[in-house]
């Protein structure tokens, strides 16, 4: 069965974008990544993805901003992959909004399988209010 689902990767690691992008692609899903936290909100707006995977530790802004700005007009899934593995962070990212979250390094079973649970939570709501994070 093939899904056509839009996945968006925040993430500045061009290693870690490519190895998920390939992966993800050979599952048919439709794949685009943004390298930095204000251009990943910037595609949440304009490209409308269905999932988005979003790696924390980004060079402009906290990928828990990224979170609490996205939260503000949708309720995307968002599958955090972040290397940062204290609990607090865990915690910190799921009560912000966050669907769920992944530690690096992570199996690759294992995030397509995450990233199925995000299917999960999919609905095709719209932003209505994108000016508020696009300021
Ligand atoms: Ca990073």
């Amino acid at each position: 069965m093939s899904s056509k689902y839009k996945i968006l990767i925040i993430e500045d690691e061009i290693k870690t974008v490519n190895f998920i992008s390939m992966a993800l692609r050979a599952k048919d899903y439709k794949v685009s990544s943004a390298q930095t936290g204000r251009s990943g909100i910037l595609s949440f707006c304009t490209s409308n993805p269905d999932i988005i995977l979003l790696d924390l530790g980004l060079p402009d802004v906290d990928g828990m901003k990224v979170i609490e700005e996205i939260r503000k007009v949708s309720d995307v899934p968002i599958l955090v992959v972040s290397g940062r593995k204290f609990e607090q962070d865990i915690i910190d990212a799921l009560d912000a909004g966050a669907n769920d979250y992944v530690t690096k390094p992570f199996g690759m079973g294992e995030l397509l399988a995450r990233v199925r649970v995000m299917e999960r939570y999919i609905t095709k709501e719209t932003i209505t209010k994108p000016n508020q994070i696009l300021q």
